[in-house]
């Protein structure tokens, strides 16, 4: 199983080539007519983890997801789960269960009637039910809401519901469907670590399709990136982060700064790019994969790059000139849009650190520099 999402030592299992996958995707198509909504998918899901599809609306995440829950036959490939081809198996027999954005409650059974339904048309034992809603009921905190219907319960109280709904049946999989989508943002971002402890105490296997980048990277163990029915990145939150590997991804994730330019030079472990709409060289400190003369693109982060009113000791790469276009205070920081000597607008984010700055704050219309380490950018061919 998956260990805690951030402790960083131990050898996580897509990184382990012995670690056996507990979901395999294999060649995964889904064609409706002549147009194919997920094309050729393969994707390795290990056991433990919170594992998101990440994309734009009608890039094939949902549809992916339904063939996972036997709702859709794929016109290729195979889905494997726990050593066992789900080709044959019909959804209700599958192990694997799926919630729905909407919850899907019954309004006129109780919460725990709610919870108890798919283990009654199990016909397990009554004392066998009792525990296990029971034991559900302590998980997602709603014990004392037992007897509460479905309209008296707040929009984070529901979906709680149906997650326990969801997961007293013991699936070795559960497939979530945009699962914050209905709660507004604050309960949100509440909710995220709520699933993420849940999911820890059960072990269950999620797999959860969300169009929401941040919802992606606070949850997931991994994201996949999807775009027109394929899967265009594997990693984690931070390598999707900070290694994009095309401007898709880069735009996708996060707000970035993508500057186009022609490399001049690339040696062991350096590399040099012109970059005329930003009116400057970017230059960094290790090997790229391109060619000197060929188009590239160096993306940077707004937070990565330092705004600074007077010219640094070295002005010659990794630095240019801009006047400051627009400012917006968003309270925790500041998002600053300055327009560089080459005309490119480049965004950068600044702390807020102090509550009152006595005059440093830099201005409208100030000229300013715009600096970066040489490890910050990262250079995309694609
Ligand atoms: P959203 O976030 O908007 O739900 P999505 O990534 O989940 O998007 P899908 O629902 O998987 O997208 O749909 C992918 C594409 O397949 C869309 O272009 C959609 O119109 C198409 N599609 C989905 N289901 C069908 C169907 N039954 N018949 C024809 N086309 C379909």
């Amino acid at each position: 199983m998956v260990r805690s999402r951030n402790d960083g030592n131990a050898l996580e299992p897509w990184s382990d080539p012995a670690a056996e996958p507990y979901v395999r995707i294999s060649g995964v198509t889904k064609r409706f007519g002549d147009f194919a909504a997920v094309n050729d998918v393969s994707l390795d899901i290990y056991k433990g983890e919170i594992f998101c599809l990440l994309g734009g609306s009608g890039c094939g995440k949902s549809t992916l997801l339904r063939m996972l829950a036997g709702f859709e036959t794929p016109s290729a490939g195979s889905v494997v789960l726990d050593a066992q081809d789900l080709a044959a198996i019909p959804p209700y027999q599958r192990p694997v269960n799926m919630m729905f954005q909407s919850y899907a409650l019954f309004p006129h059974m109780t919460v725990e009637k709610n919870i108890a339904f798919g283990l009654e048309q199990e016909h397990l034992p009554k004392a066998q039910i009792a525990e296990r809603v029971s034991q559900m009921l302590s998980i997602v905190r709603l014990t004392e809401y037992a007897k509460r219907r479905p309209h008296q319960l707040s929009g984070g109280q529901k979906q709680r519901v149906a997650l326990a709904r969801a997961l007293v049946k013991r699936p070795k999989l559960l497939l979530l469907d945009e699962p914050l989508g209905a709660l507004d943002r604050k309960l949100r971002e509440h909710t995220q670590f709520e699933l993420i402890n849940i999911q820890q105490q059960l072990g269950v296997t999620f797999i959860v399709v969300t169009h929401d980048q941040e919802e992606a990277m606070t949850l997931a163990s991994r994201i996949g990136v999807m775009n027109h029915g394929q899967i265009v990145q594997i990693g984690t939150p931070s390598q999707i982060y900070e290694a994009p590997n095309s401007k898709f991804v880069a735009d996708f994730i996060g707000s970035v700064n993508l500057f186009e330019g022609r490399l001049i030079e690339a040696q062991e472990g350096q590399a040099r790019i012109q970059c005329d709409e930003l009116g400057g060289v970017v230059h960094v400190d290790y090997a790229v994969d391109a060619s000197p003369g060929q188009s590239v693109c160096a993306a940077i982060r707004p937070e990565r790059i330092h705004l600074l009113r007077e010219p640094p000791e070295h002005t010659g790469e990794n630095c240019v000139r801009g006047v400051v276009r627009e400012i917006a205070y968003m309270g925790d920081m500041s998002i600053y849009l300055v327009q560089a000597d080459g005309g490119k607008v480049v965004r950068v984010t600044q702390p807020n650190i102090a509550r009152v700055t006595h005059g440093q704050r830099i201005e409208w219309d100030e000229q300013v520099y715009l600096t970066w380490r040489a490890g910050s950018p990262v250079v995309l061919t694609r």
